[in-house]
């Protein structure tokens, strides 16, 4: 998360409520020694973010003798957001309160591969039935993610001519759920949103290189607490850098032995098929590696190796904390890791791999509905939103004769 160098006396109700949902401050004397605020000015803004539900201030439960102090929170029951990641082949949904927290799930039948129309149209009744079966109160919603596996432009939330999603290109994903829920809707590329579920998941625990292997391989990066998009949002796409050991196969995208060409489920799926072993889909490949199916543990740990390779430069260049590994054929497991490491510990530079971790996703299949949460979070929370929302709040609530002073 991003840290404020140097807090200032003017520090707004929005700043307030950051410091507090970065675990800087835990009470209202944190607050006030933190931004250098009066206690009276604490205290108003204290009030203001409780009143809006954004803020809980509640009894500590150890005294130590006196008046216990006032714990701040981030009041979590304080609204929900809506998460909806859309796969080639499925989608899922979820609902998440102010924390991230995932409350409730649901897979759907739909799947982006299926045409925007078919899953624009049904997604706003789908959360709809989601929340009446859960008990959540429609009208709690502040904000909605969507990842999409392709290619976003932030500023509009239109998918950039995701190959995997035919029909998709320039789609703006927001107005038709903005016509049900009139709220900020935050749409992004699938990896990036699965890499900042996880880095939220592991606490500020350092840069994070999140690779999602399935069908395709991708990348997304977190550095100093953001999603390292690049200049047109298509930074990670690692899928795409050529391997060693090919034999000239053309990818999708132009370039001959790709990453993705060579080590993505796809491969393996085709490549067990030929011969002759029971998959068509990548869990098919991850139930056979661990069943020890020699063919698919052979094949599996060289596609680690063939990602290890392209791994290794992606370490030297960023020097991250940690690599994590999620997607469908990240279920493999051992095999998979062993491969990267082995090659990842051999080729990178001694100082970027000192203290590199590469492990598997904490949160597996839900790790891009946890991003959805935090992609709306985020900005729904950040301090120049919140106070704009104290902001309205306080209009609303004005009585007409405004004839007091503030
Ligand atoms: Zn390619």
């Amino acid at each position: 998360m991003a840290r404020r160098a140097n807090p200032l006396p003017h520090s707004s109700a929005g700043d307030v409520l950051q410091l507090v949902r970065d675990g800087e401050a835990a009470t209202r004397a944190d607050v006030a020694r933190l931004t250098g605020l009066s206690r009276s000015a604490v205290a108003a803004r204290v009030d203001d973010l409780v009143a809006v539900g954004l803020l809980a201030e509640r009894a500590d439960g150890v005294s130590t003798g006196g008046r216990p102090p006032m714990r701040l929170e981030l009041n979590a029951g304080g609204g929900l957001v809506l998460a909806a990641s859309l796969g080639t082949s499925r989608g899922q949904l979820a609902v998440c309160d102010l924390t991230g927290t995932v409350l409730a799930t649901r897979d759907t039948a739909m799947a982006a591969g299926s045409g925007p129309e078919a899953v624009l149209s049904r997604l706003p009744a789908w959360f709809d039935a989601l929340l009446a079966d859960e008990g959540y109160d429609p009208e709690s919603v502040r904000g909605i993610g969507v990842a999409v596996p392709g290619t976003v432009e932030l500023a509009t939330g239109r998918a950039v001519g995701p190959p995997s999603l035919p029909g998709w290109d320039g789609v703006a994903i927001a107005p038709v759920l903005q016509r049900r829920w009139p709220v900020p809707v935050y749409v992004d590329n699938d990896v990036n949103v699965m890499a900042l579920g996880e880095y939220r998941t592991r606490g500020d625990a350092g840069d994070l290189v999140f690779v999602k292997v399935s069908t395709g391989i991708g990348a997304g990066i977190v550095s100093e607490g953001r999603v390292y998009r690049g200049a047109l949002g298509a930074a990670g796409e690692i899928g795409h850098i050529p391997v060693a050991g090919g034999r000239g196969v053309r990818c999708w995208c132009g370039n001959v032995d790709c990453l993705e060409v060579l080590a993505s489920g796809r491969h393996l799926v085709e490549t067990l098929a030929a011969h002759g072993a029971p998959v068509t889909g990548v869990r098919d490949v991850v139930a056979l590696a661990g069943a020890g199916h020699p063919e698919a543990v052979r094949l599996v740990r060289e596609s680690g190796r063939l990602l290890g390779e392209v791994l290794a430069s992606v370490v030297n260049i960023l020097n991250p904390a940690v690599v994590v590994l999620g997607g469908d054929l990240a279920d493999a497991g051992d095999p998979l890791l062993a491969g990267v490491r082995e090659v990842v510990y051999r080729r990178s530079t001694a100082v970027a791999t000192r203290e590199l971790g590469i492990v598997a996703s904490r949160l597996g299949e839900q790790a891009g509905l946890a991003g959805c949460g935090f992609l709306a979070l985020d900005r729904i929370l950040a301090p120049e939103a919140v106070d704009a929302t104290l902001a309205r709040h306080a209009a609303q609530s004005r009585p007409v004769d405004d004839a007091v002073p503030a």
